[in-house]
C-alpha cells in the first residue's frame, strides 16, 4: 500500500496579495522537492474533491459558512482578518483544502491507502467554529476528524499539531468533545497567545520558549505527547503538519530541522501502528521558508511512505 498525496490546482489560485508569506509557491516548493527526491513517483496521486456543506457544518456554524461564501470578491481582495483575505478563487481553494482531508480519511479508513498527506492551502488550524484567522478559513483537519467520527464511526481520534503556532481553532472546535485528543507543540509566548493553559486532560499543550531546538522539541514530544497518546489509544491519528518551527523560517524563533520532522513522524507512526491500525492523515498548515518547507515536508512524507 502507498501513501496518498492529495492536492488541487485551485490551491495555487488563492492569493492574499504580493509579498504575503502564505503563498501558492509553498505548494510548489513541496512538490518540487518531492520530484527532486524521486519520492513523487511512489505516491498515490489524487485530486481533492470539494468538501460538502454538510461536511463543513460538522465543525463550523452554518452562518459562518454562508458568510464566507457570500464574502467571495468578484475581483481584488476582501479582508477577513488583519492577516487573512479572499480573492475570487479562495472559496474554491478552501473547499478543496477541506475536501482533501475528507478524501484522505476515506482512503485510509477504507484501506485504499496506508496513510495520506494533503498538500493544500489555505491552512486550517487557526479557524474556529465561526471565525477565519491567521491565514485559515475552514479548519481542514477538524473537518477530516469530524468525518472520521460521524461517517466512519471512529470513536477516538488524536491530532498532533507541530506547527510553530498553537492550533487554537482546533482546540476551540474539539475542547468539549471527549472523542478527540489534541497534542499541540508551539512557540510560547507567541501568536495566537492561546493554548498554554487548559483545563482539559485531552488538550495536551507543549509550549516551547523561543530558540528551543530539536532536543527540547523531542523531549516535549517524548514526555508529554507520547504518554498521553498511549493512554488515549486513538483509533486514528491526524497531523496538522506545519513546518514553520524550522530554524530557517523567519516566522518564528524555534530551531527545528528536517531530522526533527522525520523523528516526530516516526513517533506518530509508532502510536498509530500500535493503536490505530497505522491510520494517519496529515495536512499542511504553516511553513514559509520555501526551501526549508520543501525539504521538511519531504522528510515527513518520506517517513509516512516507509521510504527510509
Ligand atoms: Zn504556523
Amino acid at each position: 500500500m502507498q501513501t496518498a498525496y492529495i492536492t488541487h490546482p485551485a490551491c495555487l489560485r488563492h492569493e492574499m496579495g504580493s509579498g504575503h508569506p502564505e503563498s501558492p509557491a509553498r505548494i510548489q516548493a513541496i512538490e518540487d522537492q518531492l520530484i527532486a527526491s524521486r519520492l513523487y513517483d511512489f505516491l498515490q496521486h489524487h485530486e481533492a474533491p470539494r468538501a460538502t456543506y454538510a461536511q463543513l457544518a460538522r465543525v463550523h456554524h452554518a452562518a459562518y459558512i454562508r458568510e464566507i461564501e457570500a464574502a467571495r470578491p468578484v475581483r481584488g481582495l476582501r479582508m477577513l482578518d488583519p492577516d487573512t483575505s479572499m480573492n475570487p478563487y479562495t472559496w474554491e481553494a478552501a473547499l478543496r483544502a477541506a475536501g482533501a482531508v475528507v478524501l484522505g480519511t476515506d482512503l485510509v479508513v477504507s484501506g485504499q491507502a496506508e496513510n495520506a498527506f494533503c498538500n493544500v492551502r489555505p491552512p486550517g488550524h487557526h479557524a474556529s467554529r465561526s471565525g477565519a484567522m491567521g491565514f485559515c478559513i475552514f479548519n481542514n483537519i477538524a473537518v477530516g476528524v469530524a468525518h472520521a467520527m460521524e461517517h466512519h464511526k471512529i470513536e477516538r481520534v488524536a491530532i498532533v499539531d507541530f506547527d510553530v503556532h498553537h492550533g487554537n481553532g482546533t482546540e476551540d472546535i474539539f475542547h468539549d468533545d471527549s472523542r478527540v485528543m489534541l497534542c499541540s507543540s508551539f512557540q510560547h509566548p507567541f501568536y495566537p497567545y492561546l493554548g498554554a493553559e487548559t483545563a482539559s486532560d485531552r488538550m495536551i499543550p507543549a509550549p516551547l520558549p523561543a530558540y528551543t531546538d530539536g532536543r527540547g522539541f523531542r523531549a516535549a514530544v517524548t514526555d508529554r505527547f507520547v504518554p498521553a497518546l498511549e493512554d488515549f489509544a486513538p483509533q486514528m491519528v491526524f497531523v496538522s503538519a506545519g513546518f514553520d518551527a524550522h530554524r530557517d523560517d523567519e516566522m518564528s524563533s524555534l530551531r527545528l530541522v528536517e531530522d526533527d520532522y522525520a523523528w516526530v513522524t516516526r513517533r506518530i507512526m509508532e502510536i498509530a501502528a500500535k493503536h490505530a491500525g497505522g491510520r494517519i492523515v496529515s495536512a499542511l498548515e504553516g511553513g514559509y521558508a520555501l526551501s526549508a518547507l520543501g525539504r521538511s515536508a519531504v522528510a515527513h512524507i518520506r517517513v509516512l511512505s516507509g521510504g527510509e
